[in-house]
């Protein structure tokens, strides 16, 4: 097995869940920077921009500067300026779309692209009829994720995976994933790294978007069980982690024995 070169760390469900630190985060965080090995914080949040994402990560009072952060958003931008799309109609945070904006033509006539993003309770009839009809005009349904659900507080709830397989159902059409499970995300990634797929590791408690990602990448999975993690989901996925933590606070443990 080749030396652990560089972590690629999922944020929400790894080291927080909503504004409360996972025990042991920033304990790990220390051993990862004792030991010199370089992070980036890889996140499907599409509310925020990579310095939104950053300031909140320093206000919970861990260590990180923008350039650490991997985001759906990051992956968003890079795969349309790839194909030299130019004009989207965007469906995203205000955030997110002022930063879109800055680098594409926002056009709600014929948009080359609709990318789909959180936008919360935002979700309506109409909003998805527009889309819709962008999409049956010939647009490309890019989505940021396609998670199916998320945790806050104590309970799992609604994901934009479900909207996404509306459209594409409704449109017949097939949308892009930009951000995790995408291999090209993970690619990515471990590119801002330095460090080739099979020197990373990847730390996630999403069985399908982060350790799954993570192995068709060619990077190696470790699952914390904490977050979203539910061992019978788990199970359900049919995805083994090449790696099982009860959370962040054993990830010192591990590359230990690695
Ligand atoms: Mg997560």
């Amino acid at each position: 097995m080749a030396p652990i070169g560089g972590i690629l760390l999922d944020l929400d469900g790894v080291l927080y869940v909503d504004d409360v630190l996972i025990d042991g985060a920033l304990a790990a965080l220390d051993d990862l920077q004792q030991r010199q090995l370089p992070v980036r914080y890889i996140t499907n949040t599409s509310t925020r921009t990579a310095q939104q994402v950053c300031e909140r990560l320093c206000r919970l009072g861990l260590p990180a500067v923008p350039e650490q952060v991997f985001s759906a958003v990051e992956a968003t931008r890079l795969w349309l300026e790839a194909r030299a799309i130019t004009r989207i109609a965007p469906l995203v945070s205000d955030e997110v779309q002022t930063y879109l904006a800055s680098r594409f033509e926002l056009d709600e006539e014929r948009p080359e692209a609709v990318v789909v993003g959180d936008i919360g309770d935002r979700w309506n009839y109409q909003l998805l009829n527009q889309a819709f009809r962008w999409l049956m005009d010939g647009a490309m349904l890019v989505c940021v994720h396609r998670n199916r659900y998320w945790q806050t507080g104590n309970a799992l709830s609604l994901d934009i995976g479900a909207f996404v397989a509306g459209l594409e159902y409704a449109a017949g059409v097939k949308a892009t994933l930009v951000g995790k499970p995408a291999a090209a995300f993970f690619e990515s990634a471990c590119a801002s790294l330095a460090v080739p797929p099979a020197q990373v590791l990847v730390v996630g408690d999403d069985i399908e978007s982060d350790i799954g990602g993570a192995q068709r990448a060619g990077c190696r999975g470790v699952q914390v069980e904490t977050g979203k993690y539910r061992a019978a989901l788990a199970q359900r996925s049919q995805i083994s982690p090449d790696y099982q933590i009860p959370s962040i606070a054993a990830l010192p443990h591990l590359l230990d024995r690695l």
